[in-house]
């Protein structure tokens, strides 16, 4: 990402304002990628289907323009947490089939049944959206959640048969209908641990109960991302992927590069200062740092405000083609980088230059993995976290050509 690219955006009335912000800092969200992305699991995961995760604002990206983008490429299905995030989506025009899985007793169950947003259920939630639906005059859409071993949400497989028993009298009732049943995995991002297969076993037992007591339903649902790039036996007939959906890798052994993604978000800046400094300069608040030699510090105008992890002083930013890692603590609003000796010419020269905290590591430049590492997290978490202090920019909006057609998969990722 360049900076005459994110400048390049057309952004509306508030267009001056709006515009100096992109370019003073700026997550740039490639729907290019998101699509490159969502085409490989749709090629992966066919004859099953693929639901775009798109929960927690689309892990960062923006859920309108992913969902928009992932659509597009052929995903069939939304996923998101909240029935609220569902609705913000069916409030910007978005009508594909939608589920929300994560609720209370606030949530909202009358507007979800009323905007046709399917709604997962592990138990209490069967009443609430039966009610709604009586309100509403109109039958709620379920999947039923089993807990096949995650602990969470998901109805226990002692209480299955009862879960299931119920929400057949309802649907026998025109109340609801049975759409799905699903649960969710563990460990698939570590695939050599057995659990995954406890888990498939005892899915697969929840869905024999469900179907002798006359469940019909159109979707089996398991799979997250790792699963589906590592166990096709966990397909079923939907795979709800959501960090392959931004480019990023699930595991720990293998980069996006090697599974054919392309990362979807750069995080880039300008630097707001670049000086030179003597030898012994304390570098951030507790001075954790200092220099060992004459050398040039470069300021970088993002700080834990903004979503970048307090503890992740070591994180590399891009400057001038160059990894350098971040010194010192990283503040609310600022991190600092030692780029260091060079003349005073060349730091001035420095000044305003782009500084990338993550993009898609193309010619080594630094990834979101790379800050997962500097923070002891994982990419979920880097991505997910950069604030609204950062403004979102699209580039590719517009899809260049149609959907490719299942089985259509770059060369990259058949060697899997
Ligand atoms: C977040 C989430 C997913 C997506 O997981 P990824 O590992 O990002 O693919 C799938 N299913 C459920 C229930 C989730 O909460």
């Amino acid at each position: 990402m360049t900076y005459e690219a994110a400048a390049d955006i057309g952004i509306g009335s508030k267009a001056s304002v709006t515009r100096s912000a992109l370019l003073e800092r700026s997550a740039v969200i490639d729907l290019d990628a998101v699509r490159h992305n969502v085409r490989q699991f749709v090629a992966i995961a066919s004859p099953a289907s693929v639901m775009a995760v798109v929960k927690a604002d689309a892990y960062g990206h923006g859920a309108v323009q992913v969902a928009r983008a992932a659509l597009d490429a052929g995903a069939a299905w939304l996923g998101v947490a909240h029935i609220s995030e569902a609705l913000a989506l069916r409030a910007a025009g978005v009508d594909a089939p939608l589920l929300a899985w994560l609720h209370t007793r606030e949530s909202n169950f009358q507007a979800a049944v009323a905007a046709g947003v399917d709604v997962g259920i592990s138990g209490w939630e069967l009443d609430a959206v039966v009610a709604a639906a009586r309100e509403q005059e109109r039958p709620a859409r379920v999947h039923l959640k089993v807990d096949t071993g995650l602990g969470r949400n998901g109805c226990t497989i002692e209480d299955w048969d009862q879960l299931v028993g119920q929400a057949m009298d309802y649907q026998d009732q025109g109340l609801l209908r049975v759409v799905g049943i699903f649960s969710h995995l563990a460990v698939a991002d570590e695939p050599h641990r057995p659990e995954t297969d406890e888990q498939l076993t005892v899915f697969r037992e929840a869905i024999a109960m469900a179907e002798d007591a006359g469940v019909d339903t159109e979707v089996r649902h398991i799979a997250n991302t790792p699963a589906t790039l590592s166990r096709p036996d966990s397909h079923f007939d939907l795979v709800r992927v959501g960090l392959g959906v931004y480019g990023l890798s699930p595991f720990e052994g293998a980069t996006s590069a090697d599974l054919g993604l392309h990362p979807a978000m750069t995080v880039r800046t300008l630097l707001s200062n670049c000086k030179k400094v003597p030898e012994g300069q304390g570098v951030s608040y507790g001075l954790n740092y200092r220099t060992t030699g004459e050398s040039t510090l470069g300021l970088v105008p993002l700080g834990y405000a903004d979503g970048v992890p307090r503890i992740a002083t070591g994180g590399p930013v891009r400057v001038n083609g160059t990894n350098y890692p971040v010194v010192g603590r990283i503040a609310m609003d600022q991190m600092v980088i030692d780029l260091g000796p060079m003349t005073v010419e060349d730091a001035n020269a420095l000044k305003g230059a782009e500084a990338v905290m993550f993009g898609d590591g193309a010619d080594g430049g630094p990834t979101a993995d790379d800050w997962a590492a500097a923070a002891s997290t994982n990419n979920y978490e880097i991505v997910t976290r950069i604030s609204s202090r950062v403004p979102r920019s699209y580039v590719n909006e517009l899809a260049t050509g149609p959907a490719a057609p299942a089985g259509a998969v770059d060369a990259e990722t058949a060697a899997l």
